[in-house]
This record gives C-alpha cells, structure tokens and sequence, in this order.
C-alpha cells in the first residue's frame, strides 16, 4: 500500500513547514536553558562521505576496545561500581550512538552508496557488539566488584543485577568447558536462524487461475502488473502477501480459496527439519545455562517472567474470548451455509477472510478513501502537537536542522511547558522516496543517559514513516490507519525522549519487549474517539465539516465486529510459539508441526492436516517464545486507557497525561514497569478492560503481576 516511491524536491509542503530558516530558532537558542538544568543538548555532526561513514564506525569501535581494555586493566582490589558497571553502561552506550546514526543513514539516505557504507557500519558494530559478552577481562572486573558484596539500591541495583544476569546468560558464569559448548551451540543456532529466514524470503510459488476460479475479485487485480500472464492465465504469487490476502477475502469460489491457502502455508516446508533443530538447540542452550525451557530463558527478562506465566495468561484470555469468538464464527458459519446451501457447511482456515470481508461490506460500508479528505497531513500533525503538547505539558517548536539528509526533514526541541526545560529533538521524514526505509519506526539517534561529567545527555529521535505525498493541487491525504500509526509511532518518541532514566540500558524505549509497545497502542485509541477527532480532522474541501457520527460509530463497529476472531488467530500463534519453545526432554526430537498444527486448530479455525504453517513463521527466528508479547501488550494498553476514559476530559485530559509522563515514560526501565504501571493506574493491573474493549462483559480478573521464578544459580 505504501509502495509509491517519488521524487520529494516536487512536493509542496504545507505553508506552515515552511516558514523561513530566519524565523526559526537554533539549537544554540536553547543553551542557555539547557546549561540551566545539568543537560546537554546534541544534535549528531552527519558524515557526508561513505568513507566518512566507515571510519566514524572503525573509529567509535576503536575507542570501545580501549574503553573495554580500561575497564579489564584496573586493579581489581580497587573496583568500584562506577569503574565496572557503570563503565560497561558507559561504553555500550556511546558505541551505539554510532550504530544509531548509521541504522539512519542506511535507512533514509538518498545515496545508495551512503547506505551501503552503513549498511556495513551496522554490521562490523554488530559482530562487534556480539563479543563484548565474552570480554573475559572486563567479566573479571564485574565480577570483582560483584564479589565485594555491595549494597546498591533503585537504579544502580538495577543495573548491577541486570549486567550479572547478562553475563550469565550468555553462559560466562560456566565452567570454561561448558561456556564453550554454549558459544558452539549459540554460533550453530544463529547459522540455522539464517538459513531459515534464508528459506522463508526465497519461497516463492506462482499458482495459476482462470477468471472464472477468480470470481468475485476486484477489477483491479487483474490489472495489477504481472497477474494477467496468458490467455485466461492470472498469477497469484502466494508468498506475496497483498495478493494472498486479496484472493482469500474476495474469492466466491472455495476450492480457489483453499488451492491458494494450501500453497501459502506449506511454504519454505524445507525449513521444518530446520526448526526442529533449532528447537533442539534453544531447549540445549536453555538447559545448559539452567532454565527449565528456552521459553523460560526468553521471558525472564520481559514482564511475563516465566514461560508458565505467558502461557497461562494467553489461555486465560483464549477462554476469555471464547463466547465473542463463537459468536462471530456462528455468524460467518451462517453466510457460508446460505451460500452454499448446505446447513452443515463449516467455517474452515481459508474462509474467515472471505466471510469477515462480506460481511463487513453489508453492515458496516465506509469509504475508506473517502475518508482520507478528513486527514490532511499537515493538520493532522499539528492537531496531534495540540493534544500531546496539552496533555504531557510539553511544547514542540521547529528549530533549523543545521544539515538536512532530505529537503523536507523538520527537526523540533521538545521543551517542558512549565518550566522551559529542554527535554530533546525529534526529526521528522515523513515521506516516502527510493531506498528510504519503507515502514513506520521511530529510531533512536541519541538515547538519554547521565554522562559520566554528571550533565544530562537529552535524546535526539527521529521518526521515519511512509505518509502519502502530496500530489498537484492535493495535499497529503492521510488514510485512518495512517493517522493511527502517526499517534502511535509519535507516542514512542515522547517515551525516549522526556526519559529521566540515569543509565542508557534503561532510558526512554528501552523497556521489555512485552511491555514497549503498551503505551503507544493505548494511545491508538485517541483516534476512534470523535471528541478527539473532532479537534484537527476536518474536510479539507470545508473546514467547518467534521467526520460524521455515523461514520465513526461504523468504524469502531467494525473493528469490534472482528475482534475475536482478530485475537483468537493472534492467541493460536501466541500459544504455538510458546508451546514449541516448552520443557522438552533433551534427547527426544522435535517434530514442530506436530506440536503446532493441533493448537492452530484448537485456538483458531480447523486447517488442512497437510500444511506446515511454522515453516513460514517469520517470527520463530528473533520473535521465538516472544509473539505472546502482542496480545501481552495490548491488554496492558487497554488496562492504562481507562485511566484517561475515567478522566474528566478523557483522552485529552491532562492529568492523566501528566501521570503517563511521570510514572511511565519518564522511569522507562529504571524501576520494574510492573510498579509503573501500577502507579499509573492507581491500583493492581486487570485483564477486564481488555476484554470489555474486544466485546465481552467479565467479573474482576485482576491481572497479578508475573512473579519471577528463575532466580538464577
Ligand atoms: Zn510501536
């Protein structure tokens, strides 16, 4: 959807964007204030050259090693805490600024020899990065100062335990032997990871159709490049995602459905031998460095703790679910049933999509692309600075980007509304162009930290994103979604960058994989609400016309219309994953589609026994014993949300905001986000308004906090 690719010297960008260099402020304005409040603010010197690429990557590695030399060469009856553990924090820290800024190069830079330059920076700091657990000397040094005993507290325990924990479980607290054998295995799995990744982007199956197998899909498709291919010929690639999709949601015919499906999920079935072994790998490694399962191992540094507590909290919310998810199914099975006329017709794997599309084009009809004359780009994004800026109590100017990697790249200081403090700069490349990054992210380019002159280092962010140009006379027509994603990714942002963590591990984002997400998905909320809505959408034909009631209502009915079946699928790769990656006995083989076919089955739809659908799951190499951490994620976001919905001005109320920035975005990971999230609520976290919010009415279930069971050695 995001594939148009233009030229951005043609675009016209709103007046407001364009206000002259001379009327903007700089950096330099802010310095003052800055030096006020202990910080410093930076914004990164850019490397023009692919040479200059390479060597600022060589020479920041260079200055580590010799960091990590220092850290390794000290007398160890002298180690202190701030010589040992605070210095690794040091190190890491500045050797992924440089990783960051060539993660953006590489990303976003107009010439493709830059970005293979930092392409390759990536790499060598990655390798780089890889050995830095296995730094003996620098390991004897943590260990000295752990063998002191010392008495730490908040943060600074925080980072003590956490750097041990790093070290054990990269296996440096084995016996030389048996440290060794982990490093071996480590090395095996990360080579099978690649080839099944390997696999899994070289799939490709062209399957042929007539018109007539095709009934039912849009007029479109068949003009879509590369579909007609003969005589009454169409090729549907099925391991192009947009194809499969639209033949499964607009296919009358079932057998079409099913062919295509059938050929999609046994894609890459090569890699099932490789899964299995590399289940048997993680099951060694977990083992050997004394968990009882790889998913234990996986988890003990989210909030789930314990492979046993992710596990239970999916099953709870599969039962949870289970009356929406009939019902929703029971009303599919109905249409499948008049279409065929036959009353025992049953909803199977390759009909969900087409059943939901019908139906959602009977009941719940809006023209997306209609709605699009509500969100220009430009007030959308000054409508979303309106109530962030409200709410968090910040103020966002537009200062002069003193380089500029793409005409119409905009730098902002973020600034505490209150007291003037400068809290950090965003850059904004919104969008797309040839090369640049094709998705939605918000990256890091400097992360908070206190450095060790005891000043503030405030971060610098970037968000990259994919929004539609501007074409001629029209402006950038934002999509609903896309206004959704611009909420979201902006939401991340604002975690990294009022961040008041001490040490970089633990700053802005750098939260738990299952939690990361949480804050920005409550915040997806703001745009299904019309009071919200109704402060910057307007039609850009007449200003004075807001989005319809009726059309937001059809918006959030149809979102809850699909919300079991939604999560249901979600619960079944959540449950899969996580059982592949349970206790196994070491010497017994894995057979991965034995183990996930019956709970796709189970938790989801009934499939064909023939397909092999993990041999094309992306996310068990990287996202392994991790998927639950969506569904996770998502309850906790619902769970925050209340506490605006329960505010007097809901979604824009300020007080609300202001305990979001306090008790969650500003800690980030420097105290355990369970206790976050608790002060944010003012009370225990609870499953309920995740379930209320996908349609279902519960008693209390209070969500206990996952206690860790995995103490360590
Ligand atoms: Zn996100």
């Amino acid at each position: 959807m995001k594939s148009t690719f233009i030229c951005l010297s043609s675009i016209v960008v709103a007046s407001s964007l364009n206000a002259a260099a001379a009327d903007l402020k700089t950096v330099d304005d802010f310095s003052a204030a800055a030096a006020k409040a202990n910080a410093v603010l930076t914004i990164p010197d850019w490397e023009q050259t692919p040479k200059a690429v390479e060597a600022a990557m060589k020479a920041a590695i260079a200055k580590a090693n010799a960091a990590l030399d220092q850290i390794g060469a000290q007398d160890l009856s002298k180690v202190t805490f701030k010589s040992s553990v605070v210095a690794l924090d040091d190190v890491t820290y500045q050797a992924s600024l440089a990783a960051n800024k060539a993660t953006i190069i590489k990303e976003t830079n107009t010439n493709p020899a830059m970005r293979t330059a930092a392409e390759n920076a990536v790499k060598a700091y990655q390798d780089w990065a890889v050995g830095v657990d296995y730094r003996q000397d620098v390991y004897k040094a943590i260990k000295a100062f752990a063998d002191t005993h010392p008495k730490l507290s908040g943060e600074d325990e925080k980072l003590f335990k956490e750097t041990l924990r790093d070290y054990r479980r990269a296996g440096l607290d084995l016996p030389p032997e048996q440290r060794k054998e982990v490093e071996e295995l480590r090395k095996e799995l990360s080579k099978l990871g690649t080839d099944f990744d390997g696999n899994i982007v070289k799939a490709n199956a062209p399957v042929m159709f007539t018109k007539a197998d095709l009934d039912g899909l849009p007029e479109s498709f068949f003009n879509s490049p590369g579909i007609k291919t003969g005589d009454d010929v169409y090729t549907v690639m099925a391991n192009v995602t947009w194809q499969y999709n639209t033949v499964e949601e607009n296919a009358k015919k079932e057998a079409t459905r099913k062919q295509l499906y059938l050929v999609r999920e046994t894609l890459a079935k090569n890699n099932v031998s490789i899964l299995n072994q590399m289940l048997a790998l993680r099951n060694k490694i977990a083992l050997r460095l004394g968990y009882k399962s790889w998913d234990d191992y996986q988890t003990e540094i989210k909030m789930a703790k314990t492979g046993a507590n992710a596990e239970k909290y999916i099953n709870d919310l599969v039962a949870g679910i289970q009356p929406k998810f009939d019902s929703e199914v029971a009303e599919l099975q109905k249409m499948k049933a008049a279409d065929t006329h036959d009353p025992k017709a049953k909803i199977m794997v390759w009909d969900w999509r087409y059943y939901s599309n019908q139906r959602d084009k009977q009941k719940y009809a809006v023209d997306k692309e209609a709605l699009r004359a509500y969100f220009p780009f430009q007030k959308v994004l000054d409508g979303m600075f309106n109530i962030y800026q409200n709410i968090f109590g910040l103020k966002f100017e537009k200062i002069v980007a003193p380089y500029k990697w793409v005409g119409d790249l905009q730098l902002y200081m973020v600034t505490d509304s209150a007291t003037g403090e400068p809290l950090g700069m965003f850059y904004l490349d919104m969008f797309p162009r040839e090369g640049k990054f094709n998705h939605f992210a918000q990256f890091d380019i400097i992360s908070g930290k206190l450095l060790p002159d005891g000043k503030y280092q405030r971060p610098t962010v970037a968000l990259l994103c994919n929004f539609p140009p501007a074409t001629g006379d029209t402006p950038s027509l934002m999509t609903h979604q896309d206004v959704e994603v611009l909420f979201h990714e902006f939401g991340h942002a604002l975690h990294s960058i009022v961040t008041r963590a001490k040490y970089g591990r633990f700053a802005g984002t750098h939260v738990p994989g299952d939690f990361v997400e949480a804050p920005s998905q409550m915040l997806q909320n703001w745009v299904w609400d019309k009071k919200v809505l109704d402060t910057f959408a307007a039609d850009y034909h007449d200003p004075s016309k807001k989005i319809p009631a009726d059309v937001v209502k059809k918006l959030n009915d149809a979102k809850l219309a699909n919300a079991g079946v939604y999560y249901r699928r979600q619960f079944a790769f959540a449950s899969l994953d996580l059982a592949l990656h349970d206790p196994h006995p070491e010497d017994m083989p894995y057979d991965s589609v034995a183990i996930s076919n019956p709970i796709l089955e189970k938790v989801f739809l009934p499939i064909d026994p023939s397909t092999t659908f993990v041999s094309y799951f992306g996310h068990l190499n990287g996202y392994d014993a991790g998927y639950y951490g969506y569904a996770w994620a998502d309850a906790i976001a619902a769970d925050m949300a209340t506490v605006f919905e329960k505010a007097r001005d809901g979604y824009l109320d300020k007080q609300a905001g202001m305990k979001l920035r306090r008790e969650i975005y500003e800690p980030g990971d420097s105290r355990e986000v369970n206790e976050s999230i608790e002060k944010f609520l003012g009370r225990k976290q609870s499953i309920e308004p995740f379930l209320k919010k996908i349609g279902i009415g519960t008693q209390d279930k209070t969500r206990a906090p996952a206690e860790p069971s995995h103490k360590g050695k």
